[in-house]
């Protein structure tokens, strides 16, 4: 099922992210993560994808198969193209197509400094077009509430957004962030640009300081100040960090809710009972 065909469907979208086993690990390993996220029902399951090409990329299209084709559950695979050439996207796409997978997140990956992006696709919104040109994918792209880290303002990026919408993107799903205030004026501004495709929010349970740090440096998002404060007062607590994380991730979920938002993304981390505790403290207002 094509994923704005579900958007279409339901007030607010819940879907769930994983990722690929690491490296060492075989795709078996995702079992015991699906196992547990399957009894939460949700929307979709979307899998990560590697920006270099590596081992991740190749599992990204066979966990995506498996949890479309074994739990009954619509996937969507991100593909990268930072380090694709167009050739090799046509053979992903071949690939992907021949599996069943219908949703794809087009995404441009993060730039390696030590490993010189390929020129065919400089922007998502380039592989955005180029899979809509194939015809059989839904595609869906990344935005960001507060901007993304490249881009000169909040302003400048929207309008780099617009141009991905416009190259074929049918929903987008939000980079994470801890203040609601950014994503309800972040979704004004998308309105105001002539952005008219629902907006996923993409959220993260804090369970873990050190984690949440590296994950603030990598993607810019801000801490507002009582969850600086948990932070602080839970960091030698890590049980009680996790309870005081679920409940600032339903706090914030019900505001979003409330505020209207399409749907409500969840960076599960592949840890099936955080997302399972975050999903029942919601599900009544899904
Ligand atoms: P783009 O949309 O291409 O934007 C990148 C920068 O270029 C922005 O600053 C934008 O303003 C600017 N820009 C865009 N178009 C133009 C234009 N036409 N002219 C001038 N400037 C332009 N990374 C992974 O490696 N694997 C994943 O699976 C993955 N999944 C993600 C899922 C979500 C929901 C999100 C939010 C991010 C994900 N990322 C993933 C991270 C993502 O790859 C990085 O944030 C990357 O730096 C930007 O990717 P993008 O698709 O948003 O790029």
């Amino acid at each position: 099922m094509k994923i704005s065909d579900i958007y279409g469907n339901k007030k607010t979208v819940f879907s769930l992210e994983v990722f690929p086993p690491k490296k060492t690990d075989s795709v078996e390993a995702i079992y015991s993560t699906l196992d547990g996220l399957k009894n939460i029902s949700p929307d979709f399951i979307s899998v990560t994808y590697g920006a270099g090409g590596n081992v991740a990329d190749v599992k990204t299209r066979s966990i995506a198969e498996i949890i479309k084709k074994e739990y009954n559950i619509e996937s969507m695979a991100h593909l990268t193209c930072v380090s694709t050439s167009e050739k090799d996207a046509e053979l992903i796409l071949k690939d992907f197509s021949y599996h069943g997978i219908e949703n794809i997140l087009a995404l441009r990956g993060d730039i390696n400094p030590e490993r010189p992006p390929k020129k065919d696709f400089c922007y998502a919104s380039d592989l955005a077009s180029y899979i809509k040109r194939k015809g059989y994918f839904d595609v869906g792209g990344a935005c960001y509430p507060e901007g993304h880290t490249e881009a000169a303002s909040i302003d400048e990026d929207i309008v780099n957004l617009k141009k991905k919408v416009d190259a074929g993107v049918s929903f987008l799903i939000s980079q994470l962030f801890f203040d609601n205030d950014f994503f309800f004026a972040f979704s004004d501004k998308v309105r105001k640009a002539g952005i008219d495709v629902p907006v996923s929010a993409g959220i993260m349970p804090v369970t873990n300081k050190k984690q949440i740090e590296r994950m603030v440096t990598m993607c810019g998002a801000s801490i507002p100040q009582d969850l600086a404060k948990i932070l602080s007062k839970y960091a030698d607590d890590p049980d009680s960090l996790t309870e005081a994380g679920i409940e600032y991730a339903w706090r914030q979920i019900e505001s979003l809710i409330r505020g209207g938002v399409r749907g409500i993304h969840l960076y599960t981390m592949n840890n099936p009972v955080i997302a399972i505790k975050i999903y029942h403290g919601i599900k009544d207002l899904l």
